[in-house]
């Protein structure tokens, strides 16, 4: 299995993951045209996607969805609330391959590939982290959410890559320019991860097993990368003082990682 990340943040988001056998996008965050363009530019012919799996409705995750999937014609995963959201046009939403809903905690096989939804506390209808399961390897896709709950953890044991978010910085977003209601939801229980919870998580329930540790949609105003990736590795060499966690630990551009990593 590898993984590229082709964008990450509030200005779209999406992951694309490819098997022996199968291609699957995890969220259609940008454009269509600059979804293809971008899986171009890191060796990937578009027309081998197998499936479009999408984690909610905001518009940083679903912006491309819809033309996208038209235009590769491959089949939607997605949860019924979910779906309900994107409120399509009848037209758009009868060219589209809907596969069948996704609901939690039940895995869904594309090809070689099981991808399993995982309930996340996040103000969307009805939001999904994923695991990708692939010949005995496992990564996870872990944004959007406002803290990391027992079951999520517990779900994220034995993964070889995690893709988590770093979204900000709690002092920067405190002290930020943005409106109090904003800083209230991004800060709240159904809002983002902030370099603390994601460090907390680190430090607390993850099981050091991942090759791969990649920050993600960080916050261009309320965060800066290397403190984030500063927080993220303290709390790594706190709870697993052997390991060298040095390169394991990247941080997502919002351009995207603009490479694979393999697993
Ligand atoms: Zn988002
Ligand atoms: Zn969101």
């Amino acid at each position: 299995m590898r993984f590229s990340i082709l964008a990450s943040g509030s200005a779209g988001n999406a992951t694309l993951i490819e098997t022996a056998r199968t291609a699957v996008l995890i969220d259609a965050g940008l454009s269509a045209r600059a979804l293809a363009q971008r899986m171009t530019d890191v060796g990937f012919n578009p027309a081998r996607l197998a499936a479009i799996a999408i984690t909610h409705e905001h518009a940083d995750h679903v912006g491309g969805l819809s033309a996208l999937a038209r235009r590769l014609d491959v089949p939607v995963f997605i949860a019924s609330a979910t779906r309900r959201q994107l409120r399509l046009k009848d037209k758009d939403a009868a060219a589209i391959r809907w596969a069948d809903p996704l609901v939690a905690e039940q895995p869904t096989v594309i090809g070689d590939l099981t991808l399993t939804p995982i309930a996340a506390p996040h103000d969307a209808a009805e939001p999904f982290v994923f695991t990708a399961t692939a010949a005995g390897v496992k990564l996870a896709v872990v944004t959007d959410l406002g803290y990391i709950p027992a079951h999520l953890a517990a779900r994220l044991s034995g993964c070889h890559a995690l893709v988590l978010e770093a979204n900000h910085d709690r002092d920067m977003l405190r002290a930020g320019a943005y409106p109090w209601e904003l800083k209230q939801r991004i800060a709240s229980r159904s809002g983002h991860l902030s370099n603390d919870e994601m460090a907390r998580f680190l430090r607390e329930d993850f099981d050091g097993l991942a090759a791969h540790i990649v920050l993600a949609h960080l916050s261009q105003q309320n965060n800066h990368p290397e403190l984030a990736r500063l927080a993220a590795l303290q709390a790594l060499r706190a709870r697993h003082p052997q390991r060298d966690w040095t390169s394991i630990v990247t941080v997502a551009p919002a351009t995207g990682l603009g490479q694979w990593r393999a697993l």
